[in-house]
């Protein structure tokens, strides 16, 4: 198969600002020649008509089941109980599966064309990924499986199994690599829902022998660890422990600045589900008191560690946390955005963290990415330039997943939750 998008403005994911009107030569799903004006001859060709063109994004941090609708039991609370109801049975992980891949198509109709999945059900995205790699449209997934937590944990009842040995924690890690995941996944700190004081959403519950454990037994098998991780003290415990990936984050010490440049450990920004809960009256977002405290509290400590992490020139990768209330699974743009306004990242960094750093901490950025020769057309097109403002990255014109092309992408929106963030947004 062989397609030529012609005229196109390509922003190619690097920190590059020039856009450059390009010929995209496509053959196998590969961008084999990017030039102008040459032999349209064995092609098919797709006028782009001078639309932007640039890769897309990633996702760095989902949970592929929900939708994002807040509700009155938090951290999954109700959803999470009608999940595990329903897919005690066969027929019921048949309907989660659905939902999971009807998410994640969302998703790809939005431009994000890889999305690595960090806590679900019964390898529901296990069972996804394996569909979309034997031929079913769909994004690039990367998935965890469950989430591995201790008891009373962020997770424990939920998204993660439990357990408290480091040899019950080595067990769970090789359950989870017998299911075939990609990477695994752990909860050193407590979350917002799960706080039980104020100023301690992110209370560290996982020991450093536990993290250790799971870590060491993890990278002698060649896989990589990331961990939710919400305070300066849950970060130390799993950068000693050896984990990959800080998810969410905290205020950062010089220390742990030096830990993550020489354990060439990444942070995973996920402003999505904080500046809602953060900036939302708590009728909308139904929160407690104590959760509406929590909620400031963490956005103040996140926002400051990542603006931190982009000063010292750590790896900043990002994600939506999708699942969360008021995160959909296709507003991965929001993200970027966030991190523009709230961080002060120029729209062109904005984007290249969202595409070729994300690519990097996955340990796939030859392969994707960037707009370039020899890369995977993993493309979204969009028709106003998104350096000039993000939120023409809303509704692609186009998507394309390793070559297949998603013409006039159709993504089923929540607009009442839209309309909430929208507000937000302005204010930030
Ligand atoms: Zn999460």
């Amino acid at each position: 198969m062989r397609t030529l998008l012609k005229n196109c403005l390509v922003i190619n994911g690097r920190k590059d600002t020039i856009v450059r009107d390009l010929d995209l030569y496509i053959q196998d799903g590969i961008i084999i020649h990017m030039g102008k004006n040459e032999s349209e001859d064995g092609y098919q060709t797709v006028d782009m008509h001078h639309q932007y063109v640039l890769p897309g994004l990633i996702n760095l941090h989902a949970h592929l089941f929900g939708s994002g609708r807040p509700s009155k039991t938090l951290g999954g609370g109700g959803l999470k109980d009608q999940i595990i109801a329903v897919t005690a049975n066969r027929p019921g992980r048949d309907v989660l599966d659905r939902v999971v891949y009807g998410n994640v198509m969302n998703a790809l109709h939005a431009g994000t064309t890889t999305i690595r999945g960090v806590g679900d059900f019964h390898y529901s995205d296990v069972r996804v990924r394996d569909a979309i790699n034997a031929g079913k449209l769909g994004p690039r997934l990367l998935v965890s499986g469950p989430a591995i937590t201790c008891p009373t944990g962020h997770g424990d009842g939920s998204f993660a199994v439990v357990g408290s040995t480091p040899e019950q924690m080595q067990q769970l890690t090789q359950n989870n690599i017998d299911q075939n995941v990609d990477w695994i996944k752990i909860c050193v700190t407590g979350g917002v829902m799960d706080a039980t004081k104020k100023g301690e959403p992110g209370a560290v519950k996982m020991t450093l022998e536990q993290t250790k454990a799971i870590c060491d037994y993890a990278h002698a098998r060649g896989y990589k660890v990331a961990s939710h991780t919400e305070s300066t003290a849950g970060i130390q415990v799993a950068l000693d422990g050896g984990v990959d990936t800080i998810e969410h984050g905290s205020q950062l010490t010089p220390d742990l600045i030096r830990q993550f440049k020489d354990q060439s450990a990444a942070l995973i920004c996920t402003l999505s589900p904080a500046v809602p809960l953060a900036n939302l009256p708590k009728e909308k977002t139904m929160l407690d008191e104590l959760a509406e405290y929590n909620s400031k509290y963490l956005f103040n400590e996140m926002a400051e560690g990542v603006r931190q992490a982009l000063a010292a020139g750590l790896v900043v990768g990002l994600g939506t946390d999708a699942s969360c209330p008021f995160v959909t699974q296709y507003g991965m743009y929001r993200e970027l955005i966030y991190l523009n306004k709230i961080a002060g990242v120029r729209p062109v960094n904005c984007i290249h963290h969202a595409t070729e750093v994300n690519a990097s901490i996955l340990g796939m950025s030859d392969s994707f990415g960037t707009v370039e020769e020899g890369k995977q057309a993993d493309l979204m097109a969009v028709e106003n330039n998104p350096l000039e403002d993000l939120n023409n990255l809303r509704q692609p014109s186009m998507v394309v997943i390793g070559g297949k092309i998603i013409d006039h992408p159709k993504v089923h929106r929540n607009a009442k939750i839209d309309a909430e963030l929208d507000e937000v947004m302005k204010k930030l």
